[in-house]
């Protein structure tokens, strides 16, 4: 599943990339992912596509008055097209621009493509709940600490909550509590002032560190090509049994609410 650093390269590419790019024609074979009728969704056609932004899992392209919100859902593939001669026989949407190249959407379960007049976007439910970006320069280790203050459950379901912070899914919420060297069911009045500034450092690192390598490798770019970043990057993610970086202790794979975290029960101790 895409989670930030996939959707922020995404983003920008897409920004650099779909420009100034005029629609041409659209066609959608899967309607039940629009927030309106494929022939209200028309619209865009005639339009320029402007900057794009991310946003938890959403990206946001501006086709002024409209914002187009796309969400990849499980994963699936939103990928760049120079001409017709590589778009897929399976798609759920495709864009076709005036200079002949285009835009498909292929989605492997559901996802989303919803369009919102901009002034608009405070109502449309899910986004507007989305938290501020896990790369957001406002998130400052001092306004996560002020977050943090407040709240009384588990750290893992805090961060992996989209309406504290948006972005962090069960892929990238592993290696930070480890780096922090915090485990996942500490309960939030229990953190130290250190720790949470060691966590805030730590989702920043992994979270940069992915979008260097080009994102996760099991997910593709606008160009269909897949990122870098692999579990030889990981440090505890998805090793049980291997030896913790630290330490050699074996990581342990543990169930925490309804997700799977992946610790080592040394460093990490509860
Ligand atoms: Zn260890």
């Amino acid at each position: 599943m895409p989670e930030l650093p996939e959707i922020a390269i995404l983003a920008k590419q897409m920004t650099k990339q779909l420009k100034g790019k005029r629609i041409a024609d659209v066609k959608v074979t899967q309607p039940k992912c629009l927030n309106i009728s494929a022939r209200k969704f028309q619209r865009i056609v005639g339009k320029t596509i402007n900057d794009t932004a991310a946003k938890g899992k959403w990206l946001f392209t501006n086709l002024h008055p409209d914002i187009l919100l796309i969400n990849l859902g499980m994963g699936g593939d939103l990928i760049y097209h120079k001409n017709e001669a590589t778009i897929p026989q399976k798609y759920q949407l495709r864009i076709l621009f005036k200079d002949e190249s285009a835009l498909t959407i292929s989605f492997f379960w559901f996802g989303y493509v919803h369009l919102v007049p901009e002034k608009d976007l405070p109502k449309h439910g899910i986004t507007s709940k989305l938290g501020i970006p896990a790369l957001d320069k406002e998130l400052t280790a001092e306004r996560f600490a002020k977050m943090l203050s407040s709240r009384r459950g588990a750290v893992k379901t805090f961060l992996l909550n989209q309406a504290n912070i948006s972005g962090i899914g069960n892929v990238y919420v592993q290696d930070p509590l480890f780096k922090a060297k915090i485990h996942p069911l500490r309960l939030i009045p229990t953190l130290t002032k250190p720790e949470m500034q060691a966590l805030h450092r730590s989702i920043r690192e992994v979270l940069n560190q992915s979008v260097a390598f080009g994102g996760l490798r099991y997910e593709r770019n606008l160009y269909g090509r897949n990122g870098s970043y692999g579990p030889e990057h990981f440090l505890v993610a998805y090793k049980t049994g291997k030896p913790c970086p630290v330490c050699r202790t074996r990581i342990a794979k543990i169930r925490t609410g309804s997700t799977a975290s992946y610790i080592c029960p040394h460093c990490q101790n509860l």
